[in-house]
C-alpha cells in the first residue's frame, strides 16, 4: 500500500495511534479506511465491498445500517441526550433496559450495572467481588480465577484476567490477584492418549488443586466465556462446564460468565450460559447487547452476589463506584432498540437455523491440505491451520489478506482465522463466504 501525501490514510497515520497495530508498520502503510456498512457488507475509501464476516468486533448483530437504530438514537438525542445514573437519578431507557435484561436472563438475576464497553464491566466485577467479600467479612477472598487464553479485556484488572501474552507484555500484568486456570482446548492441551472426558476431568481436577494449593477461602470468583473467542474460538468438550462447576460450587466461589461475545444468539441460543449449560452468579453482556452502533456494557448479577454489596453500600453511606456513562440514555435506548429487533426478526432462530450450513462449509475447509482444524458452533467459528516455516503465526495473516483481496474481511488469531457474521446472515451469503474462503485458501502457497 503506497500512502498518497494529504490523502486520509497520510493524516490518520500521521495522527492517529491504533489499537491492536503494529504502530510503525501503520506510519508506513497507512490504514485500510472503511467508509460505510449496509447488512452484513461494508465498503471501503475506494469503492470496494467486502462481507464484514467477523460483524466488526464479533458485534454487529442486525447488520449495518440499521434504520432503527439510527432513528432512536436521534430521538433520544433530541429529548434526553445525556443525563447521569449516579445519586438517585435515572431516565426511561435505563430503567426499561435493566428490567429488560432481568427478563431476559437465563437464570435467576437481581439487578443490573451499566458501563461502556466490555472491559470496564470486566474491571467493575472486579471491583464488585472485593467490595463484597470485604461486606461479608471475608478480606482475604480476593483472589480471581481466570483462563489461559481466555479474553476479558484490557484495563488493568480485566487484562489481568485476560490470559493471552500480548495483553500483558511490557503491561506489567497481571495483578496478583489474578491467576489462570487451564484452557479447555483438547486437541491443543490434551496429553498423550488422553480421552476427552479425561482431559475434563484433569481441567477439574487442576482447578480444585489451584483453589487448595491458593487457599479456597482466599478465591472470590471464576471468571469464563460460555466459548471462548479472541483466544481461538474454543468451543469446551462435553462435560466441561458441568465439570468446573461443581468444583466451584464446593469452594462456594462465584461463577462470572463473560457473555461479551456469546450473548444475544450468538451461539444459536440466547446466552452461551445457555448453550453451555452455565448457571452463573454474574453475566458480562456487551457487543451485541447495542449491536456496537455506540459503546455499551452492562452487568447482571443474582441476589446472593447483590446482597451483600448493598449492604455495604448502605454501611458506607454510598457506592463509590460509576462512569459518567453508566447507562447512557442513547446507549440504553439504541440498546432495546436493538434487542426488539433481534426478538422480532428471530435472529437466534435464524443463527441457530443458519448454523448447519456455518458448520458444515468450515468443516468442508478443515479437509485442506493447510487447514489443522476447524471449531465453532451457532455463527462462531475458527479454522486453523498448519503453522507455516520458520515461525507459527504466519498462516492465518496470510489466509486474511487473500480473503481480503476477495472482499471477505475474516480476523486473523495467530494460525486460526475467525469468523463470526452478523446474524442476519442468509443462506445464500454463508455460501458466498465460504466460496471466497474455499477460493482464498486454494491460491495460499508455502
Ligand atoms: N470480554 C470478551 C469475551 C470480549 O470478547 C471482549 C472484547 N473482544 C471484552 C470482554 C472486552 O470488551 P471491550 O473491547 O469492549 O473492552
Amino acid at each position: 500500500m503506497t500512502v498518497q501525501p494529504n490523502s486520509i490514510e497520510a493524516r490518520d497515520a500521521a495522527y492517529h495511534m491504533h489499537s491492536y497495530t503494529n504502530a510503525r508498520v501503520l506510519e508506513a502503510e497507512g490504514p485500510l479506511i472503511i467508509e460505510e456498512g449496509d447488512g452484513i457488507y461494508v465498503t471501503d475509501n475506494s469503492g470496494k465491498r467486502y462481507i464484514e464476516g467477523m460483524s466488526g468486533l464479533w458485534s454487529v448483530a442486525v447488520g449495518f445500517g440499521e434504520d432503527r437504530l439510527a432513528k432512536v438514537a436521534n430521538d433520544q438525542m433530541r429529548k434526553l441526550p445525556y443525563y447521569h445514573t449516579f445519586a438517585q437519578r435515572s431516565h426511561t431507557p435505563s430503567a426499561e433496559l435493566a428490567e429488560k435484561l432481568i427478563q431476559m436472563a437465563p437464570v435467576a438475576m437481581s439487578k443490573v450495572y451499566f458501563t461502556n464497553s466490555g472491559s470496564e464491566a470486566n474491571d467493575t466485577m472486579v471491583k464488585l467481588l472485593w467490595y463484597r467479600s470485604n461486606a461479608l467479612g471475608k478480606p482475604e477472598k480476593k483472589k480471581i480465577i481466570s483462563r489461559i487464553k481466555g479474553y476479558h479485556g484490557i484495563t488493568v484488572a480485566s487484562g489481568s484476567l485476560t490470559g493471552l501474552p500480548y495483553n500483558h507484555m511490557s503491561f506489567d500484568l497481571p495483578i496478583p490477584q489474578v491467576m489462570h486456570a487451564g484452557c479447555p482446548h483438547y486437541s491443543a492441551f490434551a496429553q498423550d492418549g488422553e480421552s476427552e472426558a479425561d482431559f475434563v476431568a484433569r481441567l477439574a481436577r487442576e482447578l480444585d488443586e489451584l483453589i487448595q494449593a491458593e487457599g479456597p477461602d482466599t478465591i472470590a470468583g471464576f471468571i469464563g466465556e460460555p466459548v471462548m473467542g479472541a483466544g481461538g474460538v474454543i468451543v469446551p468438550p462435553e462435560g466441561y462446564w458441568k465439570a468446573i462447576q461443581d468444583v466451584l460450587k464446593k469452594y462456594d466461589i462465584l461463577l462470572i460468565a463473560d457473555e461479551v461475545i456469546c450473548g444475544f444468539g450468538r451461539t444459536g441460543q440466547m446466552f452461551g450460559s445457555q448453550t453451555m449449560g452455565i448457571e452463573p452468579d454474574i453475566m458480562v453482556l456487551s457487543k451485541q447487547l447495542s449491536s456496537s452502533y455506540i459503546p455499551f456494557s452492562a452487568l447482571m448479577m443474582n441476589d446472593r452476589t447483590y446482597q451483600p454489596i448493598a449492604d455495604e453500600t448502605a454501611r458506607i453511606g454510598t457506592f463509590g463506584h460509576g462512569f459518567t456513562g453508566s447507562g447512557h440514555p442513547v446507549g440504553a435506548a439504541v440498546s432495546l432498540e436493538n434487542l426488539k429487533i433481534i426478538e422480532e426478526n428471530d435472529l437466534v432462530g435464524n443463527a441457530a437455523r443458519m448454523s448447519p450450513l456455518f458448520l458444515d462449509r468450515l468443516n468442508r475447509l478443515a479437509a485442506h491440505d493447510l487447514a489443522k482444524e476447524m471449531r465453532g458452533i451457532g455463527l462462531i467459528g475458527a479454522l486453523e491451520l498448519h503453522p507455516q516455516g520458520d515461525a507459527t503465526g504466519k498462516a492465518g495473516p496470510a489466509l486474511v489478506n487473500a480473503c481480503m483481496e476477495r472482499g471477505l474481511i475474516l480476523r486473523p488469531l495467530g494460525d486460526s482465522v475467525a469468523f463470526c457474521p452478523p446474524l442476519i446472515i442468509t443462506e445464500d451469503q454463508v455460501n458466498q463466504m465460504f466460496d471466497i474462503v474455499d477460493e482464498a485458501i486454494a491460491s495460499l502457497s508455502f
